[in-house]
């Protein structure tokens, strides 16, 4: 049995280097699942030929638009294209109320509207394992500001760890959530500019032996990142990348 990875959108907020905003599709056996839907992933997953149909969960590490933005548009996509697969979609506690805002803002009445296809939303508390049949996520908090929890997330599924840092600056809990895990992928927003709430490349490498992963991937590069890019020893994450595990 193997699980597949693949980064549809690597980038930062900004769209710098032209990369999609964070959105890994990661399949299962017939289970398909984004970590994390940031605004441009339904064209990501197109751009991609990935039907959004097949997703069956969306795992969500904060609250910040290009981490879970691009769900009001799937879920509109959703509607149109009759979609009746359950869908489930797992984050920080805050995760519903702010998507149905985020959704009335962007299309007005479109959270008022009844779904054909059930959704069941998972509020992940702090290093509480969730079962969501056939995976396994728990949330591990982090530092960075999104007007609600921030998590790490550590997901089992197939057989295989997988951890993703989500946005945060250097933590000791990244240690904890990436111990032992398969694949963990971790922000690098900077290359060695040290800023509240980010991570960058240099402190990571620092911290690089004392992560008990098997495989590290850098990802969510900003500008000073991708410039840098020959200057990286680390494996990094572009839009596109497939890894079997
Ligand atoms: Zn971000
Ligand atoms: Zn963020």
């Amino acid at each position: 049995l193997s699980v597949t990875l693949t980064f549809l959108g690597t980038g930062d907020a900004f769209g710098s280097g032209g990369r999609f905003q964070t959105c890994i599709l990661i399949r299962a056996e017939a289970f398909q699942f984004l970590l994390d839907c940031g605004a441009s992933s339904l064209i990501a997953m197109k751009k991609s030929g990935v039907p959004p149909l097949a997703i069956d969960a969306i795992l969500v590490t904060h609250l910040h638009g290009d981490h879970f933005g691009g769900i009001p548009y799937l879920l509109l996509d959703a509607q149109f294209a009759r979609r009746e697969r359950r869908l489930r979609i797992a984050g920080p506690p805050g995760l519903q109320e702010r998507l149905r805002v985020t959704s009335e803002a962007l299309f007005p009445k479109s959270s008022q509207s009844q779904h054909r296809f059930p959704i069941d939303f998972f509020e992940l508390e702090p290093r509480t394992t969730t079962s969501l049949e056939p995976l396994r996520v728990t949330a591990y908090p982090v530092v960075h500001f999104a007007g609600a929890p921030a998590y790490a997330l550590r997901v089992e599924c197939g057989g295989r760890v997988i951890v993703y840092s989500g946005d945060t600056e250097w933590t000791e809990a990244l240690i904890e959530a990436a111990s032992g895990a398969d694949l963990f992928i971790c922000e690098a927003y900077f290359f060695n500019k040290r800023v509240k709430y980010h991570m960058d490349y240099q402190t990571l490498l620092q911290h690089r032996a004392r992560l008990g992963c098997k495989r590290l991937v850098l990802t969510h590069m900003g500008q000073d990142m991708i410039d840098r890019a020959a200057d990286v020893s680390l494996e990094c994450a572009e839009d596109g990348k497939t890894i079997v595990l």
